[in-house]
């Protein structure tokens, strides 16, 4: 990530200052990011710009420019939340690494990432980048981007310069905060899916001592190096160097798209895996320690391209055909029930199974008309506090919508996907509909939602998967596109079993 001649001059003080403890050295509340607010979403420009928003007044959105100076635009499109910000490396007069194939860490950072964003995309995550240009950002602005969108994942993705000793494994590295469990659990999930992708190739690998997952600390403010993970508290961000780009037959290697995809699903398996599972991961070195000073990753000598006309959001999804779910899904939108579970900028990938935390979101502002109240814990293990939608997750089990996925301790599963004989038993709960005639489905039967499949019928919300012969298939996922329909019909003033 950092610029070759940094690791040269820097690898022997570094190494000499290793510190063999991981003891967290910080003092309570330290904090030194940059002083800002914590921002409220971004504002994506036509030419894909994203500024993070500070604040949101009736004549436009007050934004952090990309050269970190404040402007008060409007038009654009807004995103309040997502769940994986991909931040590439580098950019405009900030080559990064730059290969012996004249292969340059900006371009090849931009390149995989982009790949990343479509393969996390295809699996329904929602997900943006920081850059989708060659333009410089400074740290903080990145980090302020983070900050704004609060994911359950920022990954600063960068690729090596100035390895020294030959290795028989691919020499990557990730870094993680030193304070934050989440982001030093998904570095060593990142560290292992990197390498392990980057093993089946036979290449002369270097390393550093900084090959594993590492957090390093700098002595003089007693917290982290690197900017992006000292200005994103509360992030579970890590930064990846998946090879070295300054050894020459690792620049031959990256320099091919096939192995660009490799290392895009890579990075995608492990964001999986760190969602989805308590894997602990691996390859954890002590902490290492420094008095080096990085530049801080401000706005210095910084030009802001040209905001111009940030285009006009049009209304509706760029990815909902006109048919089954459009119009239910726009009535949803309009309503503001979808704000934070898009998949993309204008994008909503309704085919996708929608996931459990998603569901908590749009049950919450459907039932209550208002976004839930901040909360500062959760009686479920696996919705962190630092989540997002943890308060909507809290607030649907206050309303006896749900009482989580597993006990002892007790786990709401958040992206587990909801089955259609779930997604019933759900809607009857919220919307208290009792027990249903028996609905003639002929695939229903001895089925835990039986019941509240026959609600769900009676009162038109569901018409089944298929007609004849009439079947609901209760083990399928429910698609967000079906959510949307049955939401939207459960919310309809007087549903007519007619429908
Ligand atoms: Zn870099």
């Amino acid at each position: 990530m950092m610029t070759t001649g940094w690791r040269r001059r820097g690898l022997a003080i570094l190494a000499a200052t290793l510190l063999l403890s991981t003891v967290a050295l910080l003092p309570a509340g330290a904090q030194y990011y940059p002083p800002g607010p914590p921002g409220d979403g971004v504002v994506i420009s036509d030419d894909g710009l994203v500024l993070p928003v500070r604040e949101i007044r009736d004549d436009g959105y007050v934004v952090t420019t990309t050269c970190w100076n404040e402007a008060t635009v409007t038009g654009g499109t807004y995103i309040s939340h997502v769940e994986v910000v991909i931040d590439p490396g580098h950019g405009g007069s900030e080559y990064g690494a730059v290969g012996s194939n004249g292969l340059t860490e900006k371009a090849l950072n931009l390149d995989v990432s982009e790949l990343l964003i479509e393969e996390l995309r295809e699996r329904g995550f929602n997900a943006i980048m920081t850059r989708t240009t060659d333009v410089r950002i400074p740290i903080v602005v990145r980090a302020e981007i983070a900050r704004a969108l609060k994911p359950d994942v920022f990954i600063s993705l960068h690729h090596n310069g100035g390895a020294t000793a030959r290795s028989e494994l691919p020499g990557t590295e990730t870094y993680h905060q030193i304070e934050g469990a989440n982001s030093k659990r998904l570095a060593g999930i990142l560290f292992e899916e990197l390498q392990g992708a980057f093993s089946q190739y036979d290449v002369a690998w270097r390393k550093t001592v900084f090959q594993g997952a590492s957090s390093v600390l700098r002595v003089e403010v007693q917290d982290d190096l690197y900017g992006i993970l000292q200005y994103t508290p509360g992030i579970a961000t890590v930064i990846t160097e998946a090879a070295y780009l300054s050894t020459p037959a690792e620049a031959r290697l990256l320099a091919d798209p096939e192995v660009q995809r490799v290392e895009a699903v890579a990075i995608a398996d492990g964001i999986e895996r760190y969602l989805t599972t308590s894997d602990p991961g691996s390859g954890f070195n002590p902490m290492f320690s420094t008095s080096r000073k990085l530049s801080a990753g401000g706005p210095g000598g910084c030009r802001d391209p040209e905001l111009g006309d940030l285009g006009v959001d049009e209304p509706g999804f760029d990815d909902v055909p006109d048919g089954t779910h459009r119009q239910d899904i726009d009535a949803l939108r309009d309503k503001g029930i979808l704000d934070g579970t898009e998949c993309g900028p204008d994008l909503f990938c309704p085919r996708q199974p929608i996931k459990r935390w998603m569901m908590a979101v749009w049950l919450v502002r459907a039932l209550d008309g208002a976004d839930p109240d901040p909360v500062t814990e959760s009686r479920f293990v696996d919705a962190g506090a630092d989540r997002w939608w943890t308060p909507y997750v809290e607030r649907l089990a206050e309303l006896g919508v749900t009482q989580g996925c597993k006990t002892a301790p007790a786990r709401f599963c958040p992206y587990g996907v909801v089955t259609r004989g779930e997604m019933a038993t759900f809607l009857t709960r919220a919307f208290d509909l009792g027990t249903g005639r028996p609905s003639g489905f002929t695939d229903t039967a001895g089925s835990v939602h039986a019941d509240a499949i026959n609600a769900v019928a009676e009162v038109g919300i569901t018409r089944g998967c298929m007609i004849f012969p009439a079947r609901y298939c209760p083990s399928a996922p429910t698609t967000k596109g079906q959510m949307a329909t049955l939401l939207e019909r459960a919310l309809r003033p007087a549903p007519s079993a007619s429908s």
